[in-house]
Protein backbone atom coordinates (compact mmCIF):
# COMPACT_ATOMS: atom_id res chain seq x y z
CA UNK A 1 0.00 0.00 0.00
CA UNK A 2 1.45 3.53 -1.16
CA UNK A 3 1.22 5.54 2.02
CA UNK A 4 0.74 9.71 1.27
CA UNK A 5 4.27 11.15 1.06
CA UNK A 6 5.80 14.35 2.67
CA UNK A 7 5.29 16.74 0.21
CA UNK A 8 8.51 18.71 1.01
CA UNK A 9 10.84 15.82 0.56
CA UNK A 10 12.58 15.71 -2.53
CA UNK A 11 13.23 12.19 -2.52
CA UNK A 12 10.42 9.20 -1.76
CA UNK A 13 10.55 5.88 0.42
CA UNK A 14 12.10 3.25 -1.65
CA UNK A 15 14.27 5.93 -4.01
CA UNK A 16 17.73 4.76 -5.02
CA UNK A 17 19.82 7.68 -5.12
CA UNK A 18 23.29 8.75 -5.12
CA UNK A 19 24.12 11.61 -2.49
CA UNK A 20 27.06 13.00 -0.79
CA UNK A 21 27.68 12.40 2.92
CA UNK A 22 28.09 15.81 4.45
CA UNK A 23 28.27 15.48 7.97
CA UNK A 24 27.56 13.34 11.27
CA UNK A 25 24.87 13.67 13.75
CA UNK A 26 26.16 13.59 17.44
CA UNK A 27 25.06 10.15 17.82
CA UNK A 28 27.38 9.29 14.77
CA UNK A 29 25.01 8.51 11.72
CA UNK A 30 26.01 10.17 8.35
CA UNK A 31 23.97 13.58 7.32
CA UNK A 32 23.49 12.85 3.33
CA UNK A 33 22.05 15.78 1.77
CA UNK A 34 19.42 16.23 -1.30
CA UNK A 35 18.91 19.42 -2.32
CA UNK A 36 19.76 20.75 1.38
CA UNK A 37 16.98 17.84 2.42
CA UNK A 38 18.71 15.86 5.05
CA UNK A 39 19.09 11.99 5.19
CA UNK A 40 20.54 10.03 8.03
CA UNK A 41 22.47 7.10 6.84
CA UNK A 42 23.86 5.11 9.23
CA UNK A 43 27.66 4.22 8.94
CA UNK A 44 28.26 6.33 6.13
CA UNK A 45 31.13 8.70 6.97
CA UNK A 46 31.56 12.77 5.94
CA UNK A 47 32.66 12.97 2.11
CA UNK A 48 32.00 10.10 1.39
CA UNK A 49 29.46 8.96 -1.82
CA UNK A 50 27.33 6.45 -1.69
CA UNK A 51 24.34 4.62 -3.42
CA UNK A 52 21.51 5.14 -0.75
CA UNK A 53 18.06 3.59 -0.49
CA UNK A 54 15.35 5.62 1.14
CA UNK A 55 13.55 4.59 4.02
CA UNK A 56 11.61 6.96 5.44
CA UNK A 57 11.15 10.83 4.67
CA UNK A 58 9.18 13.01 6.88
CA UNK A 59 8.68 16.87 6.96
CA UNK A 60 12.58 18.00 6.96
CA UNK A 61 14.48 14.94 7.23
CA UNK A 62 14.62 11.35 6.45
CA UNK A 63 16.30 8.26 6.97
CA UNK A 64 18.43 6.15 4.34
CA UNK A 65 20.41 3.12 4.04
CA UNK A 66 23.73 2.95 1.99
CA UNK A 67 23.34 0.17 -0.43
CA UNK A 68 26.94 0.86 -2.06
CA UNK A 69 29.71 3.10 -1.27
CA UNK A 70 30.80 4.78 -4.43
CA UNK A 71 33.78 7.20 -2.37
CA UNK A 72 35.13 6.03 0.55
CA UNK A 73 36.28 8.37 3.27
CA UNK A 74 39.71 7.55 4.32
CA UNK A 75 38.47 7.64 7.79
CA UNK A 76 36.56 4.74 7.35
CA UNK A 77 38.31 1.28 8.63
CA UNK A 78 37.21 -2.38 8.90
CA UNK A 79 35.23 -2.72 12.18
CA UNK A 80 36.91 -5.48 13.84
CA UNK A 81 33.61 -6.97 16.04
CA UNK A 82 32.25 -9.28 13.82
CA UNK A 83 28.50 -8.52 14.95
CA UNK A 84 29.22 -4.88 15.10
CA UNK A 85 26.74 -3.96 12.55
CA UNK A 86 23.82 -5.86 13.98
CA UNK A 87 24.44 -5.08 17.95
CA UNK A 88 23.54 -1.94 19.42
CA UNK A 89 26.54 -1.43 21.92
CA UNK A 90 29.23 0.39 19.42
CA UNK A 91 28.71 2.74 17.11
CA UNK A 92 32.39 4.24 15.61
CA UNK A 93 34.06 1.08 14.82
CA UNK A 94 34.00 1.96 11.18
CA UNK A 95 35.87 4.84 11.52
CA UNK A 96 39.35 5.39 12.81
CA UNK A 97 40.32 6.16 16.07
CA UNK A 98 41.96 9.23 15.22
CA UNK A 99 38.46 10.15 13.37
CA UNK A 100 36.69 9.21 16.37
CA UNK A 101 38.56 11.33 19.01
CA UNK A 102 37.99 14.29 16.10
CA UNK A 103 34.26 13.50 16.08
CA UNK A 104 33.94 13.78 19.51
CA UNK A 105 36.23 16.96 19.66
CA UNK A 106 33.58 18.41 17.20
CA UNK A 107 30.54 17.71 18.99
CA UNK A 108 31.91 19.30 21.95
CA UNK A 109 33.00 22.41 20.55
CA UNK A 110 29.30 22.28 18.64
CA UNK A 111 27.35 21.90 21.42
CA UNK A 112 29.19 24.52 23.44
CA UNK A 113 28.63 27.25 20.38
CA UNK A 114 25.23 26.21 19.12
CA UNK A 115 23.36 25.36 22.49
CA UNK A 116 25.78 27.17 24.93
CA UNK A 117 26.03 30.73 22.82
CA UNK A 118 29.79 30.44 24.42
CA UNK A 119 32.40 31.52 21.48
CA UNK A 120 36.23 31.80 21.69
CA UNK A 121 36.65 28.92 24.47
CA UNK A 122 39.81 26.64 23.81
CA UNK A 123 38.27 23.20 23.21
CA UNK A 124 41.36 21.03 23.99
CA UNK A 125 41.93 17.40 21.77
CA UNK A 126 40.59 14.61 23.38
CA UNK A 127 42.77 12.90 25.06
CA UNK A 128 42.74 9.47 23.25
CA UNK A 129 43.34 5.77 24.60
CA UNK A 130 46.82 4.20 23.27
CA UNK A 131 45.08 0.50 22.98
CA UNK A 132 41.37 1.44 22.43
CA UNK A 133 40.08 -2.04 22.78
CA UNK A 134 39.31 -4.10 26.16
CA UNK A 135 39.29 -1.57 28.21
CA UNK A 136 35.57 -1.55 29.95
CA UNK A 137 35.76 -2.97 33.24
CA UNK A 138 31.89 -3.76 33.79
CA UNK A 139 29.20 -5.86 31.44
CA UNK A 140 25.73 -6.17 31.94
CA UNK A 141 24.59 -8.86 30.11
CA UNK A 142 20.98 -10.05 29.66
CA UNK A 143 19.94 -13.41 29.45
CA UNK A 144 17.44 -15.05 27.49
CA UNK A 145 16.42 -18.60 25.66
CA UNK A 146 18.09 -19.92 22.66
CA UNK A 147 16.13 -22.21 20.26
CA UNK A 148 17.50 -24.89 21.28
CA UNK A 149 16.35 -24.00 24.79
CA UNK A 150 19.70 -23.79 26.51
CA UNK A 151 20.62 -20.36 27.68
CA UNK A 152 21.81 -17.35 25.59
CA UNK A 153 23.65 -14.42 26.73
CA UNK A 154 24.60 -10.86 24.94
CA UNK A 155 23.29 -7.59 24.07
CA UNK A 156 20.42 -6.73 22.76
CA UNK A 157 20.47 -6.31 18.50
CA UNK A 158 20.31 -2.27 17.60
CA UNK A 159 16.87 -1.34 18.18
CA UNK A 160 15.37 -4.27 19.33
CA UNK A 161 15.00 -6.29 22.52
CA UNK A 162 16.30 -9.71 20.87
CA UNK A 163 19.24 -10.89 22.59
CA UNK A 164 21.82 -11.76 20.72
CA UNK A 165 24.12 -14.41 22.16
CA UNK A 166 27.41 -13.31 22.31
CA UNK A 167 31.52 -15.32 23.05
CA UNK A 168 33.30 -12.10 22.89
CA UNK A 169 32.80 -8.26 23.09
CA UNK A 170 35.83 -6.32 22.00
CA UNK A 171 36.00 -3.23 24.40
CA UNK A 172 35.47 -5.77 27.02
CA UNK A 173 37.97 -6.67 29.25
CA UNK A 174 38.27 -10.49 29.44
CA UNK A 175 37.72 -11.15 32.49
CA UNK A 176 34.11 -9.76 32.02
CA UNK A 177 34.02 -12.49 28.87
CA UNK A 178 35.39 -14.98 29.99
CA UNK A 179 32.69 -14.68 33.41
CA UNK A 180 29.78 -13.84 31.29
CA UNK A 181 30.91 -17.01 29.45
CA UNK A 182 31.23 -19.39 32.78
CA UNK A 183 28.08 -17.97 34.22
CA UNK A 184 26.27 -18.87 31.31
CA UNK A 185 27.09 -22.38 31.23
CA UNK A 186 27.37 -23.23 34.25
CA UNK A 187 23.87 -21.85 34.83
CA UNK A 188 23.02 -24.02 31.64
CA UNK A 189 24.00 -26.84 32.86
CA UNK A 190 21.68 -26.45 36.51
CA UNK A 191 18.79 -26.08 33.83
CA UNK A 192 18.68 -22.49 35.51
CA UNK A 193 15.59 -21.05 32.80
CA UNK A 194 16.12 -17.24 31.61
CA UNK A 195 13.72 -14.76 32.58
CA UNK A 196 11.53 -13.90 29.90
CA UNK A 197 10.10 -10.76 29.19
CA UNK A 198 6.84 -11.53 27.18
CA UNK A 199 5.53 -13.58 30.41
CA UNK A 200 7.50 -12.71 33.27
CA UNK A 201 8.70 -16.09 33.82
CA UNK A 202 12.00 -17.91 34.44
CA UNK A 203 15.08 -16.75 36.72
CA UNK A 204 18.24 -15.70 35.35
CA UNK A 205 17.46 -12.03 34.09
CA UNK A 206 21.22 -10.01 33.52
CA UNK A 207 24.81 -11.48 34.32
CA UNK A 208 26.40 -8.37 35.64
CA UNK A 209 30.57 -8.61 35.91
CA UNK A 210 32.83 -5.98 37.26
CA UNK A 211 37.43 -6.30 37.70
CA UNK A 212 38.99 -4.10 39.53
CA UNK A 213 41.51 -3.24 37.42
CA UNK A 214 44.84 -2.78 39.82
CA UNK A 215 44.06 -6.14 41.85
CA UNK A 216 41.98 -8.07 39.17
CA UNK A 217 38.90 -8.60 41.82
CA UNK A 218 36.38 -9.91 40.22
CA UNK A 219 32.71 -9.48 41.52
CA UNK A 220 29.18 -11.19 39.53
CA UNK A 221 26.07 -10.24 39.94
CA UNK A 222 23.24 -12.66 39.22
CA UNK A 223 19.79 -10.68 38.70
CA UNK A 224 17.11 -12.84 39.34
CA UNK A 225 13.40 -12.19 39.10
CA UNK A 226 12.62 -13.46 42.60
CA UNK A 227 14.61 -14.89 45.70
CA UNK A 228 15.21 -18.15 44.85
CA UNK A 229 18.34 -19.39 42.94
CA UNK A 230 17.79 -23.05 42.38
CA UNK A 231 21.16 -25.11 43.24
CA UNK A 232 22.44 -21.92 44.26
CA UNK A 233 25.72 -23.56 46.14
CA UNK A 234 26.67 -25.84 43.49
CA UNK A 235 26.93 -22.41 40.99
CA UNK A 236 28.82 -20.96 43.31
CA UNK A 237 31.06 -23.80 43.57
CA UNK A 238 31.34 -24.36 40.15
CA UNK A 239 32.07 -20.68 39.28
CA UNK A 240 34.52 -20.33 41.88
CA UNK A 241 36.44 -23.40 40.55
CA UNK A 242 36.03 -21.89 36.86
CA UNK A 243 37.06 -18.81 37.33
CA UNK A 244 39.90 -18.26 40.84
CA UNK A 245 40.05 -14.30 40.13
CA UNK A 246 36.38 -14.18 41.22
CA UNK A 247 36.17 -12.80 44.92
CA UNK A 248 32.90 -12.07 44.97
CA UNK A 249 28.93 -13.23 43.82
CA UNK A 250 26.42 -11.36 44.23
CA UNK A 251 22.56 -11.78 43.59
CA UNK A 252 19.89 -8.51 42.48
CA UNK A 253 16.09 -9.29 43.00
CA UNK A 254 14.16 -7.48 40.18
CA UNK A 255 10.88 -8.74 39.92
CA UNK A 256 9.42 -5.67 37.95
CA UNK A 257 8.57 -5.99 34.85
CA UNK A 258 10.95 -3.07 33.69
CA UNK A 259 14.57 -2.84 31.43
CA UNK A 260 16.04 -1.37 34.79
CA UNK A 261 18.54 -3.83 34.99
CA UNK A 262 18.70 -4.11 38.85
CA UNK A 263 16.19 -4.29 41.41
CA UNK A 264 16.16 -2.85 45.08
CA UNK A 265 17.56 -6.26 47.01
CA UNK A 266 21.35 -7.18 46.59
CA UNK A 267 22.73 -9.79 48.80
CA UNK A 268 25.57 -11.81 49.20
CA UNK A 269 25.92 -15.33 47.97
CA UNK A 270 29.68 -15.75 48.39
CA UNK A 271 32.84 -13.89 48.80
CA UNK A 272 32.85 -10.22 50.02
CA UNK A 273 30.60 -7.39 49.36
CA UNK A 274 33.24 -5.21 47.66
CA UNK A 275 35.93 -5.22 45.35
CA UNK A 276 38.79 -3.04 45.34
CA UNK A 277 41.45 -0.74 43.12
CA UNK A 278 43.16 1.95 43.09
CA UNK A 279 43.09 4.88 40.84
CA UNK A 280 46.57 7.76 41.21
CA UNK A 281 46.99 6.05 44.90
CA UNK A 282 43.69 5.79 46.39
CA UNK A 283 42.08 2.92 47.33
CA UNK A 284 38.38 2.39 46.35
CA UNK A 285 35.99 -0.67 47.81
CA UNK A 286 32.93 -0.64 45.07
CA UNK A 287 30.06 -2.17 45.65
CA UNK A 288 27.04 -3.74 43.30
CA UNK A 289 25.49 -1.10 42.79
CA UNK A 290 27.66 1.75 42.70
CA UNK A 291 28.61 4.01 40.47
CA UNK A 292 32.02 3.45 39.02
CA UNK A 293 33.81 4.57 35.94
CA UNK A 294 33.93 1.87 33.55
CA UNK A 295 37.35 2.92 31.90
CA UNK A 296 39.98 3.17 34.88
CA UNK A 297 43.12 3.95 32.27
CA UNK A 298 41.00 7.02 31.24
CA UNK A 299 39.64 7.42 34.53
CA UNK A 300 42.47 8.16 35.82
CA UNK A 301 43.15 11.56 32.92
CA UNK A 302 39.70 12.94 33.37
CA UNK A 303 40.19 13.52 37.77
CA UNK A 304 44.19 14.27 37.15
CA UNK A 305 42.64 16.75 35.02
CA UNK A 306 39.57 17.92 37.49
CA UNK A 307 42.19 17.96 39.98
CA UNK A 308 44.59 20.16 37.46
CA UNK A 309 41.62 22.97 36.72
CA UNK A 310 40.73 22.82 40.50
CA UNK A 311 44.65 24.20 41.11
CA UNK A 312 44.27 23.33 44.65
CA UNK A 313 46.39 25.06 47.39
CA UNK A 314 45.05 23.13 50.46
CA UNK A 315 43.41 25.48 51.85
CA UNK A 316 40.18 25.26 50.25
CA UNK A 317 36.58 23.99 51.02
CA UNK A 318 35.12 22.38 47.85
CA UNK A 319 31.77 20.65 47.06
CA UNK A 320 31.47 17.37 45.07
CA UNK A 321 28.55 16.92 43.48
CA UNK A 322 27.19 13.35 42.23
CA UNK A 323 29.88 12.30 43.81
CA UNK A 324 29.35 8.27 43.53
CA UNK A 325 31.40 6.39 45.79
CA UNK A 326 33.78 9.67 46.28
CA UNK A 327 36.17 9.38 43.70
CA UNK A 328 36.51 12.81 42.61
CA UNK A 329 36.45 13.87 46.20
CA UNK A 330 39.04 11.90 47.56
CA UNK A 331 40.82 12.85 44.60
CA UNK A 332 40.57 16.60 45.91
CA UNK A 333 40.81 15.92 49.54
CA UNK A 334 44.77 15.02 49.95
CA UNK A 335 44.97 18.85 48.41
CA UNK A 336 42.56 21.07 49.79
CA UNK A 337 41.19 21.62 53.64
CA UNK A 338 38.22 19.72 53.44
CA UNK A 339 35.27 18.47 50.91
CA UNK A 340 32.07 17.82 50.97
CA UNK A 341 30.25 15.08 49.02
CA UNK A 342 26.72 14.81 47.90
CA UNK A 343 25.28 11.80 46.19
CA UNK A 344 21.72 10.22 46.13
CA UNK A 345 22.01 6.52 45.85
CA UNK A 346 22.78 5.38 49.62
CA UNK A 347 25.26 2.12 48.98
CA UNK A 348 27.49 4.48 46.98
CA UNK A 349 27.46 6.64 50.36
CA UNK A 350 28.33 4.28 52.47
CA UNK A 351 31.04 2.93 49.98
CA UNK A 352 32.49 7.15 50.07
CA UNK A 353 32.83 6.93 53.58
CA UNK A 354 34.47 3.78 54.24
CA UNK A 355 37.10 4.90 50.97
CA UNK A 356 37.92 7.61 52.76
CA UNK A 357 38.69 5.92 56.16
CA UNK A 358 40.38 3.69 53.95
CA UNK A 359 42.20 6.47 52.65
CA UNK A 360 42.87 8.06 55.77
CA UNK A 361 40.93 11.05 54.97
CA UNK A 362 38.08 10.64 56.93
CA UNK A 363 38.46 13.72 58.78
CA UNK A 364 38.44 15.88 56.03
CA UNK A 365 35.72 14.45 53.70
CA UNK A 366 31.64 14.84 54.72
CA UNK A 367 29.30 12.51 52.55
CA UNK A 368 25.95 12.50 52.86
CA UNK A 369 23.03 11.05 50.93
CA UNK A 370 20.45 13.05 48.54
CA UNK A 371 19.49 14.62 46.01
CA UNK A 372 22.52 17.50 45.14
CA UNK A 373 19.32 20.31 44.21
CA UNK A 374 18.00 19.52 47.40
CA UNK A 375 20.95 18.99 50.12
CA UNK A 376 23.40 22.09 48.51
CA UNK A 377 20.91 25.06 48.93
CA UNK A 378 20.23 23.50 53.07
CA UNK A 379 24.07 23.32 52.88
CA UNK A 380 24.03 26.77 51.87
CA UNK A 381 21.35 28.31 53.81
CA UNK A 382 21.24 26.60 56.94
CA UNK A 383 24.87 25.86 57.63
CA UNK A 384 26.15 29.10 55.63
CA UNK A 385 28.49 26.18 54.08
CA UNK A 386 31.17 28.22 51.35
CA UNK A 387 32.83 26.22 49.11
CA UNK A 388 36.10 27.67 47.34
CA UNK A 389 35.76 25.01 44.62
CA UNK A 390 32.46 23.52 43.15
CA UNK A 391 32.69 20.34 41.57
CA UNK A 392 29.73 18.56 39.53
CA UNK A 393 29.62 15.59 37.63
CA UNK A 394 26.03 14.52 37.01
CA UNK A 395 23.89 11.67 34.82
CA UNK A 396 23.43 12.75 31.00
CA UNK A 397 20.60 14.76 32.25
CA UNK A 398 22.95 17.10 33.69
CA UNK A 399 22.62 19.48 36.63
CA UNK A 400 19.03 20.25 38.01
CA UNK A 401 18.68 24.22 37.69
CA UNK A 402 17.82 24.43 41.30
CA UNK A 403 21.18 23.26 41.92
CA UNK A 404 23.20 25.40 39.49
CA UNK A 405 21.09 28.08 41.10
CA UNK A 406 22.42 27.77 44.38
CA UNK A 407 26.20 27.47 43.22
CA UNK A 408 25.50 30.50 41.82
CA UNK A 409 24.19 32.17 44.78
CA UNK A 410 27.67 30.28 46.98
CA UNK A 411 30.18 31.83 44.61
CA UNK A 412 32.90 29.65 44.57
CA UNK A 413 35.91 31.13 43.03
CA UNK A 414 35.92 27.86 40.61
CA UNK A 415 33.54 25.67 38.90
CA UNK A 416 34.80 22.30 37.48
CA UNK A 417 31.76 20.22 35.64
CA UNK A 418 32.58 17.07 34.74
CA UNK A 419 29.85 15.77 32.23
CA UNK A 420 29.35 12.60 30.08
CA UNK A 421 26.63 14.40 27.64
CA UNK A 422 27.84 17.89 26.17
CA UNK A 423 24.37 18.92 25.10
CA UNK A 424 23.46 19.11 28.77
CA UNK A 425 26.85 20.35 29.16
CA UNK A 426 26.16 23.28 26.85
CA UNK A 427 23.04 24.14 28.28
CA UNK A 428 24.12 24.43 32.10
CA UNK A 429 27.22 26.31 30.95
CA UNK A 430 25.48 28.83 29.72
CA UNK A 431 23.23 29.57 32.76
CA UNK A 432 26.57 29.49 35.27
CA UNK A 433 27.88 32.33 32.34
CA UNK A 434 24.41 34.53 32.97
CA UNK A 435 25.18 33.62 36.93
CA UNK A 436 28.39 35.76 36.36
CA UNK A 437 31.14 32.35 35.32
CA UNK A 438 33.25 32.26 32.54
CA UNK A 439 33.78 29.02 30.68
CA UNK A 440 37.45 29.02 30.45
CA UNK A 441 38.68 25.80 29.04
CA UNK A 442 37.03 22.39 27.63
CA UNK A 443 39.00 19.07 27.78
CA UNK A 444 37.52 15.99 25.79
CA UNK A 445 38.57 12.81 27.71
CA UNK A 446 37.90 9.47 25.63
CA UNK A 447 35.90 7.27 28.28
CA UNK A 448 34.33 4.79 25.85
CA UNK A 449 36.18 4.64 22.43
CA UNK A 450 33.79 2.84 19.60
CA UNK A 451 31.07 4.45 21.03
CA UNK A 452 29.39 7.88 20.44
CA UNK A 453 29.52 8.65 24.71
CA UNK A 454 31.32 11.41 25.15
CA UNK A 455 33.34 12.69 28.37
CA UNK A 456 34.61 16.23 28.87
CA UNK A 457 35.97 18.45 32.06
CA UNK A 458 35.38 22.07 31.73
CA UNK A 459 36.70 24.75 34.14
CA UNK A 460 34.96 27.82 34.88
CA UNK A 461 36.32 31.15 36.88
CA UNK A 462 33.75 33.62 38.81
CA UNK A 463 34.01 37.06 36.63
CA UNK A 464 35.45 39.66 38.42
CA UNK A 465 32.04 41.51 39.14
CA UNK A 466 28.95 40.03 38.79
CA UNK A 467 27.23 40.38 36.11
CA UNK A 468 23.41 40.24 36.61
N1 LIG B 1 31.77 11.47 40.37
C1 LIG B 1 31.51 10.07 40.44
C2 LIG B 1 30.11 9.66 39.99
C3 LIG B 1 29.57 10.27 38.74
S1 LIG B 1 28.13 9.51 38.06
C4 LIG B 1 32.56 9.27 39.70
O1 LIG B 1 33.31 9.82 38.89
O2 LIG B 1 32.68 8.07 39.94
C5 LIG B 1 26.83 10.45 38.66
C6 LIG B 1 26.38 10.10 40.06
O3 LIG B 1 25.32 10.98 40.40
C7 LIG B 1 25.82 8.69 40.23
O4 LIG B 1 26.51 8.08 41.29
C8 LIG B 1 24.35 8.92 40.57
O5 LIG B 1 23.86 7.96 41.50
C9 LIG B 1 24.36 10.29 41.18
N2 LIG B 1 23.13 11.10 41.09
C10 LIG B 1 22.19 11.13 40.14
N3 LIG B 1 21.29 12.08 40.37
C11 LIG B 1 21.66 12.71 41.51
C12 LIG B 1 21.13 13.81 42.26
N4 LIG B 1 20.05 14.45 41.87
N5 LIG B 1 21.79 14.20 43.36
C13 LIG B 1 22.92 13.56 43.76
N6 LIG B 1 23.46 12.52 43.10
C14 LIG B 1 22.84 12.10 41.98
Amino acid sequence: MAKKQHTDAPVQKNDVITAVIEDLTHEGDGVAKVDGYALFVPYGLPGETAQIKVLKTKKGYGFGRIIERIEESSERTEAPCPIYYQCGGCQLQHMTYDAQLRFKHKQVQDAITRIGGIDNIPVHRAIGMEDPWRYRNKAQVPVGTRSDGHLKAGFFQKRSHRIMDMESCIIQKEANDEAVQTVKRIADQHNIKAYDEENARGTLRHVVTRQAHTTGELMIVLVTNGPDLPHKKDIVRDITEAMPNVTSIMQNINTKRTNAIYGEKTTLIWGNEHIYDTIGGISFAISARSFYQVNPEQTKALYDKALEYADLRGNETVIDAYCGIGTISLFLARKARHVYGVESIPEAVTDAKRNAELNKLDDITTFAVGEAEELVPWWHQANGLQPDVFVVDPPRKGCDEKLLQTMIDMQPEKIIYVSCNPATLARDLKILEDGGYAAKEVQPVDMFPQTNHIESVTRLEKRAEKSV
